[in-house]
């Protein structure tokens, strides 16, 4: 290895582990259900993004199978050469009814998404109003469209509308967007669509909606958008297929004429290949679960409820989140980090987060309760937590 390279790491990496940065990696012994093992211990798992229990249902893991079988292991080609298989055309269908528009473009992954739908529309002429939580892939799909980046403070309507209005007046900008997160992964707040969507109207901004962790979860399942009922006001419903959809890929769905552009310019699908069809035929077959069932999104809810007061009856700030998402809020990072590494001791499956990922001092342990945990195993967990919360003078 080169000498320069290796110096650079090695500095580097002592930089990141004397920081606490540098976290392992935990390996799952199988499946990401609502029960996992690692080195053989089974733990219950509130670490996952599986909201609706799709990544482990045997009907979607069936039609994987069965995608896989009728078109192959891979798509064989990028979407623009010969990587369109019947089996994405059908995802992209699918997904536009899924979202109430008229189109969606599938990419391979929601990071992808972000990044190459906001930079086929938006230039070095541009202005975009972004959240200041707003997720990693967000911010680097900003940066790759060499749009001036202005940034707006959490879910702060006055200064969503201040900035609009000077970036207006300024006059030097062709287009102005304004990005958020529908559902805050890290508070599990939801963004105020109805005055986004006021205030966009008078300033004339187009609006792009990440909703990875709304769509499955608000709206029946529709989406924080459809939960407003607002799809004819917002210019892109972007959203990912690995959460609540619980496989992997991502999408924007919107007008026709926005999908034709980004079919045409977006380069991740111009010079990435396509999703493997059994990820595609898996996510058809979570959607029709999802619509046929409104009881699994139901279950969700339910889990989540029950599982938010148990905390906070034993004592814990959950913060204020208004959907499944649960932070249990300690603030020091070394107490959370402590703290975490209890519940998993102790068999409740967790991950710390800490700064930078939050603020300084807003440690929290993130608990993602889904629609798949028995009532036992959620009884469980809070037993767990109470006894680590008591043991360590929390609660
Ligand atoms: N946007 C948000 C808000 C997310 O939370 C995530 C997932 N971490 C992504 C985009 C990226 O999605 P994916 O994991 O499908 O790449």
């Amino acid at each position: 290895m080169s000498d320069v390279l290796t110096r650079f790491l090695s500095q580097k990496l002592a930089e990141v582990k004397e920081k606490g940065l540098y976290s392992p990696i935990d390996v799952l012994d199988g499946a990401n259900g609502p029960l996992i093992s690692i080195d053989g211990k089974e733990k219950i798992n509130l670490a996952s993004n599986n909201y609706l229990g799709f990544a482990t249902h045997p009907a979607v893991i069936q039609a994987a199978n069965d995608a896989t079988t009728i078109y192959g292991a891979g798509a064989g080609a990028v979407r623009t050469i010969n990587g369109t298989l019947a089996i994405h055309e059908e995802l992209e269908q699918r997904l536009a009814r899924f979202k109430w528009t008229e189109a969606a473009i599938a990419f391979q992954s929601g990071f992808n998404c972000n990044m190459g739908a906001i930079s086929a529309v938006m230039t070095k002429n541009d202005a975009i109003l972004s959240d200041e939580l707003n997720h990693a892939s967000i911010i680097d799909g900003c940066r790759l469209s060499r749009a001036e980046i202005i940034r707006v403070k959490h879910s702060d309507m006055a200064d969503l509308a201040q900035k609009a209005k000077q970036a207006v007046e300024s006059g030097r900008y062709d287009k102005i967007m304004y990005i958020t997160d529908g559902v805050f992964s890290m508070d599990g707040d939801v963004a105020n669509l109805p005055e986004i969507v006021e205030i966009a109207e008078k300033y004339q901004l187009i609006v792009y909606v990440d909703d990875a962790h709304g769509s499955g979860v608000m709206g029946q399942g529709a989406g924080t958008v459809k939960h407003f009922g607002l799809q004819a006001s917002v210019d892109f419903q972007m959203g990912t297929l690995s959460k609540a959809i619980g496989v992997v890929g991502g999408y924007v769905a919107g007008s026709r004429q926005l999908i034709s552009w980004l079919k045409s310019q977006s380069r991740p699908f111009l010079f990435s290949t396509s999703l493997t069809p059994g990820a595609a035929g898996a996510v058809i077959k979570a959607i029709d679960l999802m619509e046929t069932d409104p009881g699994i999104v139901t279950a969700l809810w339910d889990n989540a409820a029950y599982f938010k007061e148990k905390l906070i009856a034993a004592g814990y700030d959950i913060g204020v989140s208004e959907t499944p998402i649960t932070p249990v809020i300690l603030g020091d990072e070394k107490l959370t980090q402590t703290f975490a590494a209890k519940l998993i001791a102790e068999g409740v499956y967790v991950k710390p987060i800490v700064f930078p990922t939050v603020p300084l001092g807003a440690g929290r342990v993130r608990n993602m309760p889904t629609a798949v945990h028995t009532k036992q195993m959620l009884d469980e967990a809070v037993s767990i937590y109470k006894k680590v919360g008591r043991d360590m003078g929390i609660i």
